[in-house]
């Protein structure tokens, strides 16, 4: 741990709290927009029903209330935040719920735009899918990447297609790979998002998920856990038996050796999945989240261990 210089000492992984601290000297809070974008996996043109664990609202269960206008969602979210953290100061919106990329340039300006002129917010954070990054959005993003802090989050889950084709994610880890590049040449800071758990996957295939995306050396990663929420697929699925979820003790085990293998310089953005406490059917053990992050860093303490302890550049 004495070489691990992206820490305060409290985590033994660069915390995306720390970053942003040093970044700006201050807190900065995502604020979850949903700007009501659909999803090239649920309108058909890549798929139908989307990815298995999707809920109805894109993995934005979170995100704000679709039927407000993005800016009063944003002023409402940030006066909530302003009730619980009286200092808070920097913001950046998070276009959280479903691929926010896939529209026309035209639409795409009309939602990001407007909070550039926004004060105290940073920047602006985009999930998206590879697929949905053509060459106008491309160049929009390296426009507006110049012009604010721009972070592209990119759904990947495993880099196994058969995998990939088992949680019907309609998309190749090779176009994952494609999208990630195009990002990345253009100088644009991208957060891979993967998820421990996922049906048909053992604890290797999750080790080999992170050690290739750690080839990679993103900027940001976020590990999920694979929640199972009401009326989804995947509930189907975990209805007749057909996978089960993590233990705590597994999880933590996992995401202990995946933070092994990330270079020390990938920011940490999430170490566990924010599920809707109504929709979770399973793990609910994940509902007390400080605790398993608690658990995280006194085991990491115990084994001595700290995020790119095993990260090598030339596998
Ligand atoms: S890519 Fe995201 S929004 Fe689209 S179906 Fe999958 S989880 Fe849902």
């Amino acid at each position: 741990m004495a070489d691990f210089k992206y820490s305060d000492g409290t985590k033994r992984y660069h915390a995306l709290d720390y970053y942003f601290k040093k970044k700006y000297g201050a807190k900065v809070f995502k604020v979850s927009l949903n700007a009501g974008f659909t999803c090239p996996n649920i309108d058909g043109s890549k798929g139908v029903g989307g990815c298995t664990y999707c809920s109805a609202s894109g993995s934005g269960d979170f995100a704000g209330d679709p039927e407000r206008s993005l800016d009063e969602q944003f002023e409402a979210i940030v006066a909530m935040m302003h009730k619980k953290w009286k200092n808070a100061s920097l913001y950046m919106p998070y276009f959280q719920a479903h691929t926010n990329t896939y529209a026309p340039v035209a639409v795409l300006k009309k939602c990001f735009e407007p909070f550039l002129e926004k004060q105290n917010v940073v920047g602006l954070d985009i999930a998206t899918r590879s697929d949905a990054l053509n060459g106008e959005v491309l160049e929009y993003l390296e426009d507006l990447n110049k012009r604010c802090d721009l972070i592209v989050e990119l759904g990947l889950q495993s880099v196994f297609d058969e995998t990939g084709r088992r949680i019907n994610r309609c998309m190749s880890y090779a176009e994952f790979l494609e999208g990630y590049s195009e990002l990345k040449s253009r100088g644009i800071k991208v957060c891979v998002h993967l998820i421990n758990g996922l049906p048909g996957e053992n604890k290797e295939m999750m080790l080999a998920s992170a050690a290739k995306t750690a080839q990679l050396k993103p900027d940001f990663v976020k590990l999920h856990l694979l929640h199972v929420l009401k009326n989804t697929h995947l509930a189907k699925e975990y209805a007749s038996g057909e996978f089960e979820t993590l233990s705590l003790e597994e999880y933590i085990d996992i995401i202990i050796k995946q933070l092994e293998l990330f270079p020390p310089e990938t920011v940490i953005a999430r170490l566990t999945g924010d599920g809707a406490r109504a929709e979770l059917i399973a793990p609910l053990w994940s509902l007390k989240k400080f605790e398993v992050l608690n658990e995280i860093d006194r085991k990491m303490k115990e084994l001595g261990t700290f995020q790119g302890r095993l990260y090598s550049n030339d596998r």
